[in-house]
């Protein structure tokens, strides 16, 4: 499903974060580090009646600086304007319309897109009066709420998914044509991988234009095979404007990520990985998308025996839990595996519609109980009947048990790995599930 997208805008204290966090399907610690840049309360997944959407706090981007702080603000919601699908605008019932405030509310007036004012802090019945000040701003859709009790979010829930529509489900006519999607922070060679393509390929299919999109998709016919690849890169030099700013860049990465099937996420190898890095991978993760890792500038690193191994390993602990997954190294200005990246990202396109079949899944899965069972719970041994394989778009599991609550995480991984060793879904993200026999 292309990705629907809420933003919450509004100036710093107002509770953004505080409502993000209640948002999120897992409530994140945030942890609140000297700098005031808080890595984790920037994106997640939220869920409400079955609907899912990601949530971005801008205020998660936004860095106390004292100088460029309004413009920050202000050049947040701009984006937030452009790229999201529905705007929630805070402001703080405790401190009343600050001039900030008016001026956010100004610049969210002129965008046809469903803005949302939330008057946050209403923790009380004298709070609920004092709110009433906050409709001089003019939204037509204003909720008074406490973010830190969680009343009020509920309607405002509502009121946000009643956006999500089946038919936002996109209707591209190339389903069955692998989409991979190139995302990394700004210099990893983003631009040059792509550019190296078109350079090695005189058969572009096309540019598919997109009336709706925001990522350029283009298809590619090479190596026999036939893959789109999803662009954030070039879209970014589109919009000098917002050329150097984060968020910019994230909440394009994120659509990209919804799009795509396979994400292929490139580092700067003598850089490694970033906090940002790992937050888009996990996001990957999270929503089910193959991953392909490509340490880029391999080139610039000086080697001896074992670099690469040892540098494949050192990331893999940065990656784990899930850590199954193929990285290439690759020198883009030198076209060194090039190839071998595209190719890696079609075969973890295949592994994930890898369907084992029901039989040889129990004969692997049930001798591997049989060589290392589960614990026993409260003197009642754990015991797996039987495994298939769920009809789901990417693949999980689902174990048959008698004490489906009590199978706990070390015992999950053990199949988990079970599985990825002896069928490949190498960059797949696999989902186990223990159900009641
Ligand atoms: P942000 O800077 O906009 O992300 O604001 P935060 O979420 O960090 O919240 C700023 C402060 O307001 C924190 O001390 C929160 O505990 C507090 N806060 C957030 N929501 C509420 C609320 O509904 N009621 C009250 N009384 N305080 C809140
Ligand atoms: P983007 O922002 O991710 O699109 O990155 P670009 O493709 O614009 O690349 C940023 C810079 O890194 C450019 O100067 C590239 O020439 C350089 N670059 C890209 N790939 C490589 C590589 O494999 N090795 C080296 N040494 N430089 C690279």
């Amino acid at each position: 499903m292309a990705g629907f997208t809420v933003a919450i805008v509004g100036r710093p204290n107002v509770g953004k974060s505080t409502l993000f966090n209640r948002l999120l399907e897992q409530r994140r610690a945030i942890v609140d580090d000297q700098s005031g840049v808080t890595r984790d309360r920037q994106y997640g997944i939220a869920d409400w009646n079955g609907k899912s959407f990601n949530v971005i706090d801008t205020g998660g981007f936004v860095t106390n600086s004292d100088d460029v702080f309004e413009r920050e603000i202000r050049k947040q919601a701009k984006v937030a304007m452009d790229e999201a699908n529905v705007l929630i605008f805070m402001v703080d019932v405790s401190t009343g319309i600050t001039d900030l405030d008016t001026d956010v509310a100004n610049l969210l007036r002129r965008t046809s897109k469903p803005v949302y004012l939330v008057v946050n802090k209403v923790d009380n019945a004298q709070r609920q009066l004092e709110a009433n000040e906050f409709y001089s701003l003019g939204f037509e859709n204003t909720f008074f709420l406490s973010s830190m009790s969680g009343s009020g979010t509920g309607e405002l829930l509502d009121a946000v998914v009643s956006h999500i529509t089946d038919d936002m489900e996109d209707p591209s006519l190339e389903a069955d044509v692998p989409k991979i999607a190139i995302i990394g922070q700004p210099n990893v060679g983003k631009s040059s991988l792509l550019n190296a393509l078109v350079g090695a390929d005189r058969n572009i299919v096309s540019d598919i234009a997109g009336t709706t999109r925001d990522t350029i998709h283009t298809r590619y016919n090479m190596y026999q095979k036939d893959f789109i690849l999803i662009d954030t890169a070039g879209i970014r030099r589109k919009q000098k404007v917002n050329e150097d700013l984060e968020f910019y860049s994230v909440i394009r990465a994120i659509k990209a990520v919804d799009e795509a099937d396979v994400v292929m996420l490139l580092l700067d190898a003598e850089k490694g990985i970033t906090a940002q890095d790992l937050s888009i991978f996990s996001l990957a993760a999270r929503k089910g998308k193959g991953v392909v890792v490509l340490v880029n500038k391999w080139d610039l690193v000086e080697k001896s025996t074992n670099t690469a191994r040892d540098y494949e390993k050192e990331l893999k602990g940065r990656l784990a839990p899930f850590s199954d997954v193929p990285i290439i190294f690759t020198s883009v200005i030198e076209k060194q595996r090039i190839f071998k990246a595209i190719e890696a990202a079609l075969d973890v396109y295949e592994n994930r519609l890898r369907r084992v079949q029901t039989a040889r899944l129990n004969e692997v899965m049930l001798k591997a109980i049989e060589a290392y069972h589960p614990p026993v719970v409260r003197g009642v041994p754990i015991r797996i009947k039987y495994v298939t394989q769920l009809p789901t778009h990417t693949p999980a599991f689902a174990f048959f048990c008698n004490l489906p609550d009590d199978v706990k995480a070390p015992y999950r991984n053990y199949l988990e790995n079970q599985l990825r060793s002896n069928f490949n879904f190498s960059g797949v993200p696999v989902k186990i599930f223990f159900r009641k026999k």
